[in-house]
């Protein structure tokens, strides 16, 4: 529920995000789930008032690629390659139950939060556990129930079918958007692109799907169709607008030209394409991508292969690969950086026009950090943005509005309580990663 009254923040400093990147100290009126305005000082008194001058606000960040309910996995699946990991999470993926996928998205969820993160685009199946999971925790979430081809899944039913139904059941939910996903070239064939891009056509919902993440797919789908993914896919008539391809590691000046063209958007997970050392010294052309026009958002990837889902140190690490590989420390400067972890974020999800902005009629998803926190001391308007990618911890995280709603303050979670919640994830975890699960 939005809280339809009004909150004043006054005397913050402010990361704005705007089309300006304003950054001052200042004040935010927030009513019935919207940001009202943002200015130096606002006038008349709010229904709540709060002294904000010991927090840097931002708005919330945008997680453009996740499999949430694996926070239940971390460490299970460390220091293999990419498909003897595929492998693992495949197997245990075929034991997983609607309660511990809750669980497991409730974990994912309750990090997110605590990490200064309102909203999440995930793929997975059993998507309606995470939904559930969403709305109890108050966290804003893209959920896409994941297809592949009918007769390697493990789902029960068809899959593309099974996307359809959870749309249906979830279209008009306010922090919940319903999406279909795909699992990649190398779990399903033309047809089941063809369907699910039908599927999303029809229900105006977006598309998201894992693209040229590894040396070995790339050459997998030349071998057995004659062409790179992204060629393929485009010669089936597949790439468009409204997509979000996470990864896109392997990609050519062709393709990076191929995808802005397209309008698909990229979601760069650094973490977890050199923990599985998907790119082999390479890294997403994220510098080329956005020179040819195309939105680069920021993701985590899951706590399986990452293994957590801050974007604080998604952004450092992502702002210092880039300039390791290119021998060049003007590479991926912080002020891009955070504006792919929020603006450009919101962009891939087609909600530039009301999230990853604090900003007069943008939803109030926003995120106030303790300015007198270690790794934030001394923050002020010069160093702001540079202190948020290079230095904020998720601890520096106070207090975090979504919808206007609060759902983090002093560090807690105030939807519901964790220290009731944690043993019981602890104990459905017990099971699901009983050694005889893992296979
Ligand atoms: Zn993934």
């Amino acid at each position: 529920m939005a809280d339809h009254s009004s909150t004043a923040l006054r005397g913050a400093l402010l990361v704005t995000q705007d089309d300006e990147r304003k950054v001052f100290r200042g004040d935010v009126l927030l009513r019935d789930g919207t940001i009202e305005q943002v200015a130096p000082a606002i006038k008349g008194k709010a229904d709540h008032e709060l002294d904000a001058h010991r927090y840097l606000i931002a708005p919330g960040f945008v997680n453009t690629h996740t499999h949430i309910a694996n926070a239940l996995l971390k460490g299970t699946a460390d220091d293999r390659g990419f498909f003897q990991f595929l492998e693992t999470m495949f197997a245990v993926d075929a034991k997983r139950t609607e309660e511990d996928i809750e669980a497991g998205a409730l974990l994912g969820a309750a990090e997110m939060l605590l990490g200064g993160t309102t909203g999440f685009l995930d793929m997975y199946y059993g998507e309606d556990a995470v939904a559930r999971a969403c709305e109890r925790i108050g966290i804003r979430g893209f959920l896409g129930w994941v297809v592949l081809d009918p007769e390697i899944t493990t789902q029960k039913g068809v899959p593309v079918e099974n996307a359809a139904h959870f749309i249906t059941r979830w279209k008009k939910h306010e922090r919940v958007s319903p999406l279909v996903s795909l699992q990649g070239v190398y779990a399903c064939k033309d047809d089941t692109w063809l369907k699910a891009k039908e599927l999303a056509e029809r229900e105006k919902v977006l598309l998201h799907y894992h693209l040229s993440e590894t040396r070995g797919e790339v050459q997998e789908n030349e071998k057995k169709r004659g062409k790179r993914p992204p060629e393929w896919l485009d010669s089936l008539g597949f790439l468009g607008r409204h997509q979000v391809a996470a990864h896109g590691v392997w990609l050519t000046t062709r393709e990076i030209e191929l995808l802005a063209r397209k309008g698909v958007a990229v979601a760069h997970c650094p973490s977890s394409n050199m923990k599985l050392a998907s790119g082999g010294g390479g890294i997403c052309p994220v510098t080329e991508l956005r020179a040819a026009g195309a939105t680069v958002a920021m993701a985590t990837d899951s706590s399986s292969s990452n293994n957590g889902l801050s974007m604080l140190r998604e952004m450092h690490l992502a702002a210092l690969a880039h300039k390791q590989q290119r021998h060049d420390p003007e590479s991926l400067p912080a002020p891009v950086v955070l504006d792919m972890a929020t603006r450009d974020a919101a962009k891939a999800l087609g909600r530039e026009r009301d999230l990853g902005q604090l900003a007069p009629g943008f939803k109030a998803d926003l995120v106030l950090y303790d300015l007198s926190h270690p790794s934030l001391l001394p923050t002020r308007v010069e160093n702001a943005v540079s202190n948020l990618v290079y230095s904020a911890q998720d601890d520096a995280v106070h207090t975090v509005y979504v919808q206007g709603e609060k759902v983090v303050e002093a560090r807690r979670l105030l939807k519901l309580d964790w220290e009731k919640e944690a043993p019981n994830i602890e104990r459905i975890a017990s099971a699901l990663l009983h050694p005889a699960s893992l296979g």
